[in-house]
């Protein structure tokens, strides 16, 4: 057949509006193939989640079901995306594979294997942005060196050229009609069983640009003031973030047309995005060790009951406990009680940031090796953009007191304190004997007594990071 073909290789970037990898096939070549190449590595790999891959599969379905829909398809393939892209290559005549390149140590031995094959198969091969605002290559400090360090990254960041933002196709070409499209597999055939009952969000690029439409048009003004309030305060996008069914770059140029000052903090958020992808492109063995190279040595503790208590939201603090009922129901976090519970479980408990990075990306569904990594380093005083380890240890006490005053959120994940009046939601076992009766609440039978004493274990966390 005459004329030119390209294939489009979806990743994490789940989408048709703003797809920079699908804008460019669509204006240079004839013909263009989408395909999804379902990558075992991953589905099964270090960082596996169920409940991710089951929202994975959700967008799948309604992405092809949208490609179908404007006159095209979605290809579905198993197995090596440099095996499976040359293979398809070969299948439908193609003179292109054009996808949004990536940054993480996977993805980039990945996107290498692929550049690679699909030369020697006389492929070219079309890496594009898309999966972040700016260019995460591009910043660099004063003397040429990579940042580690937020707010000058930000500067930095903020200058950056920015590409077009492009609307959806109005159609898309056939595909060949003898090319065998594939079954999205179910999450059962794939050997998963989802374990989060609630999902904060709808997968799906419609669900998730009916989300960002609500938000920009009037929450966002909050959230300079709001970001923090446990109950509220932030867009809830990251599942969408992360599966790309949403652009960044879009959701960056939306939140400035609309200007004013809960906007432009909104948008410095999203830079922190594109900084933890900055560093571990440039840092990828912080993927495996801490950034700062004293606390290699760090000496954690081994709890597994602790551990255990911290993953069942069973700890005895009302807020540490409320985060992690959050995650285990919805597959999500606020990013404030993220920090207390990464902070109690590396300083109050003295466990291995490792651990918490985990189980996080076990349950989140925006988990994202980039931004887990980045942020668990963070609270654990391991990683970049460096503070002493005691500016990073959150009382989990008064961070309620201070994000959830009258113990809203604590009240909604942990309904056993319900009846707690709310001078004692915070330390609820400083209840008496009769309050305790009163509210319902019996500490030690109807919830835990705290597992650690908060001022004993920050004494214990300067010992370990002070001695290492
Ligand atoms: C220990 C820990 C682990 C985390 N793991 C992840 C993770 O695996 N994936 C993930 O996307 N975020 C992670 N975060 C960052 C943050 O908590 C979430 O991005 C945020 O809570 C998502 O909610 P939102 O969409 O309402 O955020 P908003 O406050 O509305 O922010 C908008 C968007 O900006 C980005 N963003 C905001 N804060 C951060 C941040 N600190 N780092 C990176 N990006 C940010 C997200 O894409 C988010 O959707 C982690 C934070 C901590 C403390």
């Amino acid at each position: 057949m005459p004329g030119s073909t390209a294939i489009v290789w979806f990743g994490r970037d789940l989408r048709v509006h703003d797809h920079p990898s699908l804008h460019a096939a669509l204006a240079e070549y004839d013909r263009v193939v989408p395909v999804f190449v379902l990558d075992r590595a991953l589905v099964r790999g270090r960082y596996a989640s169920p409940a991710r891959t089951a929202f994975m599969l959700a967008c799948l379905r309604e992405l092809r079901g949208t490609l179908i829909a404007l006159g095209g398809g979605l290809v579905l393939r198993d197995g090596d995306p440099a095996e499976v892209l040359v293979g398809l290559a070969q299948e439908v005549d193609a003179d292109a594979v054009l996808w949004a390149g990536d940054v993480g140590p996977y993805a980039i031995a990945r996107d290498r294997a692929v550049t690679a094959a699909l030369q020697g198969a006389d492929v070219a091969p079309r890496p594009h942005p898309g999966n972040f605002v700016a260019d995460v290559w591009k910043p660099r400090t004063g003397t040429g060196r990579p940042y580690t360090v937020f707010t000058p990254f930000w500067r930095t960041h903020a200058m950056l050229e920015r590409r077009d933002v492009h609307g959806a196709p109005r159609s898309m070409p056939a595909l060949p009609e003898s090319l065998a499209r594939g079954t999205i597999p179910s999450l059962t055939e794939l050997g998963l069983t989802d374990d989060v009952p609630e999902p904060v969000c709808e997968a799906g690029e419609a669900a998730a640009r009916k989300a960002l439409t609500a938000w920009l048009s009037g929450p966002v003004d909050e959230y300079a003031k709001r970001h923090d309030d446990l109950s509220g305060g932030t867009s809830v996008l990251s599942p969408h973030v992360r599966w790309g069914t949403l652009s960044v770059r879009e959701i960056e140029a939306r939140a400035l047309d609309r200007g004013g000052e809960g906007p432009t903090a909104f948008v410095r958020q999203l830079a922190w995005r594109d900084f933890y992808a900055h560093v571990l492109l440039l840092h990828p063995a912080n993927t495996r060790t801490a950034f700062q190279e004293r606390y290699r040595t760090l000496r954690w503790a081994d709890d597994e009951e602790g551990f255990a208590a911290w993953k069942a939201g069973r700890t005895g603090f009302p807020l540490v406990d409320a985060g992690m009922r959050q995650l285990a129901r919805t597959g999500w976090m606020h990013n404030r009680a993220r920090m207390v519970v990464a902070s109690f479980l590396t300083k109050d408990l003295h466990l291995d940031w490792q651990h918490g990075e985990r189980w996080f990306a076990h349950k989140l569904l925006d988990g994202e090796p980039l931004q887990n990594n980045g942020n668990w380093q963070w609270v654990a005083s391991t990683g970049v953009d460096p503070a002493p380890y005691f500016r990073r240890m959150f009382n989990p006490t008064t961070q309620a007191r201070r994000f959830d005053p009258d113990g809203v959120y604590i009240r909604r994940w942990v309904p056993e304190l319900d009846g707690v009046p709310n001078q004692r939601i915070h330390e609820p076992w400083t209840m008496s004997d009769e309050e305790q009766q009163a509210s319902g609440c019996v500490i030690g039978r109807d919830y835990p007594e705290p597992i650690v004493d908060h001022r004993a274990e920050r004494a214990e966390a300067a010992e370990r990071y002070l001695k290492t």
